[in-house]
């Protein structure tokens, strides 16, 4: 598992779970689903601040968001 620079995470589409907004989407079988809440709505999204707008309602956390993204999206560089 190789480590990537803010920067290009932030040039990435990343994948999200619709239902709870976890990163840590894993595919099995074909099958791509939340890691977190199990849930099959996972969506690609594109625009990092958006995400983090979305997070940042769901949740009210500020700080820790982002960082949660970036340790994430290390599981789609193998
Ligand atoms: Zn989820």
């Amino acid at each position: 598992m190789s480590k990537i620079t803010i920067e290009e995470a932030e040039k990435e589409p990343f994948y999200y779970c619709k239902r709870c907004l976890s990163l840590d989407i894993r595919e099995d079988d074909g099958i791509t689903f939340c890691n977190n809440c199990g849930s099959l709505n996972i969506d690609v999204g594109s625009d990092m601040d958006a995400w983090v707008d979305m997070y940042n309602e769901a949740y009210k956390e500020d700080d820790n968001c982002k960082r949660y993204l970036y340790s994430n999206k290390t599981f789609f560089k193998k």
